[in-house]
């Protein structure tokens, strides 16, 4: 469906702000002022990513994912930011756009004011994370082009230091599972397969067929007993699994402990958490936490997190949902600071919008530009 189509039908356009169409946006904006200071404004507008393949995790099917794209216009400078809204998130284009249309950000006249800027959009709701995110990240794309430096460096990071991505082998029939991993075998370091149906040995033996890199594994909370799941997290090892994301529902916080204390795998949460507030009742039930910014309301929040687990002695990955690069390449900002990387959203999608964070060798090249480094693609 056709973006522009999406937005008629949604019944979504009267929230579209005013500010230009999002895929059309370089050059100078109008300056917007009040009382004679100029002030940010904000516009938005729904744009739904286009998967390359159909993509299966242990409970769902999409071959699309709703997402809104966001920008801040101030002072000839545009920064972007973006929501995603995969199924579980319980967040639609809908809530997106009704909370966007709720943030007034022309009662800031200085953008570098993060704090209270990001602490009066969080304050705005309970939940919308994706929401919060966008502004979160357009604010900070926003900040890096005014500072003219790119994020990795105002956050004293080397870029050289950012891993190598895994990219993600989603549940399928072994010839789907062996086209995939031969497409992707030879340009990256380590793949992430997704497990926690009733196939994972076949899924693994599949991969095995065609290569031997490392593999991380997500079940998604897929697998219902603790026992069975040790067993076969001892299996995985053997067979080339460097780690474990998220073994068994969130709900079970003992059973993941359990596997956690005797597991010879370090072992992610995922689903267990979602902000810096969750983080002080998984202590010590998992070996790291999967940061995403659509769950944790943006980059502020998820430096905090990568903090607080140095801190606690845990262990820390960036992950993300199915993206464009406006978000894949904020998180990647972060991401020298990442025990692994899970970035490829982007490379999910066949309707990128912009030029941001790539792939060389398997490893996440940053760009250097300032801010989020990005360039809209015409
Ligand atoms: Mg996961």
């Amino acid at each position: 469906m056709q973006r522009r189509e999406f937005i008629k039908t949604s019944g979504l356009a009267g929230l579209a702000l005013a500010g230009g169409s999002i895929t059309g946006c370089s050059g100078r904006v109008k300056p917007y002022k009040v009382g004679g200071v100029e002030r940010m404004r904000l516009s938005f507008e729904p744009y739904e990513l286009q998967l390359r393949h159909t993509f299966t995790v242990a409970s769902y099917s999409r071959t699309t994912t709703p997402g809104v794209q966001v920008r801040i216009d101030y002072d000839g400078f545009t920064g972007h930011g973006e929501a995603s809204m995969p199924p579980y998130l319980g967040q639609s284009v809908e809530s997106v756009c009704n909370f966007l249309a709720r943030v007034d950000l022309s009662q800031f006249s200085d953008p570098f004011r993060m704090e209270e800027i990001l602490d009066y959009v969080d304050s705005l709701s309970e939940g919308d994370s994706a929401a919060k995110a966008a502004v979160d990240i357009a604010l900070h794309d926003l900040t890096g082009q005014l500072l003219g430096q790119p994020w990795y460096r105002i956050w004293g990071l080397d870029p050289g230091k950012a891993p190598s991505t895994t990219f993600t082998i989603g549940i399928d029939t072994p010839d789907v599972v062996r086209e995939k991993t031969r497409e992707c075998a030879g340009l990256y370091n380590i793949l992430k397969v997704k497990v926690g149906l009733d196939n994972d040995e076949q899924m693994i033996r599949t991969i095995r067929e065609i290569t031997d890199l490392p593999l991380a594994v997500d079940a998604n909370q897929g697998w219902k007993d603790r026992q069975k799941a040790l067993d076969e997290i001892y299996w995985l090892k053997e067979m080339g699994v460097v780690m474990v994301e998220q073994p068994m529902s969130k709900d079970r916080p003992e059973d993941n402990a359990w596997i956690t204390e005797h597991s010879p795998l370090p072992i992610y949460a995922d689903e267990a958490i979602q902000r810096l507030r969750d983080l002080p009742s998984i202590r010590g039930a998992y070996h790291g936490i999967n940061i995403k910014l659509m769950k944790c309301t943006g980059m502020r929040e998820a430096y905090r997190m990568a903090a607080w687990a140095r801190a606690e002695g845990m262990r820390t990955m960036f992950g993300c949902m199915t993206e464009t690069s406006c978000a894949v390449t904020a998180a990647a900002h972060l991401s020298p600071l990442a025990d692994f990387a899970d970035l490829d959203g982007n490379l999910l999608i066949s309707n990128d919008l912009f030029e941001g964070v790539t792939v060389r060798g398997g490893r996440l090249i940053l760009p250097s530009r300032p801010g989020l480094g990005l360039i809209p693609r015409g």
